[in-house]
């Protein structure tokens, strides 16, 4: 098992102003950074990173917030990295979300829910490699 996962935290959470709030959360957790920074993805980018969703109703919309405005690419580090991200930021649709979760505290809807986490360590290796290379990973 790896022990490192993926995080984005998506353009609504970075418009209404809680990125600090989230990674104080995400290090209080014990996630080490392992590596981060701020981008901005176009249409095109947005499209492939969640290609495995293009059959779904919401791609168009997801596409298309995913690129409306700056997010914070990470990875992250701890043991069992990738289970333990997932249950931190809880439910995809923050009104099913754990109290304490991230996206029950920070998300606005189903589509617009503040944080992404990979869902399994494979994806979280194709996630970070995405964003980042090797030399940018410590
Ligand atoms: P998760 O991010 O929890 O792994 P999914 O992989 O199922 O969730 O979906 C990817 C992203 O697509 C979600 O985080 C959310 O931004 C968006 N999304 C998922 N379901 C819906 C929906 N029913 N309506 C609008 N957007 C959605
Ligand atoms: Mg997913």
């Amino acid at each position: 098992m790896s022990n490192r996962t993926f995080t984005m935290i998506k353009p609504d959470a970075m418009r209404n102003g809680h990125a600090g709030a989230i990674l104080d959360k995400i290090i209080k957790a014990g996630f080490r950074v392992v590596a981060l920074k701020q981008t901005k993805l176009s249409e095109e980018k947005a499209g492939a990173f969640y290609e495995v969703h293009k059959e779904r109703p919401f791609y168009g919309e997801l596409v298309s917030f995913m690129s409306s405005g700056v997010i914070i690419a990470a990875i992250l580090e701890k043991e069992n990295a990738v289970a333990d991200f997932r249950t931190l930021i809880g439910a995809t649709n923050p009104a099913q979300a754990e109290e304490g979760t991230i996206r029950k505290m920070f998300a606005t809807s189903v589509g617009e829910n503040a944080v992404h986490g990979s869902d399994s360590d494979e994806n979280a290796q194709i996630e970070g490699s995405f964003f980042f290379s090797g030399l940018e990973q410590f």
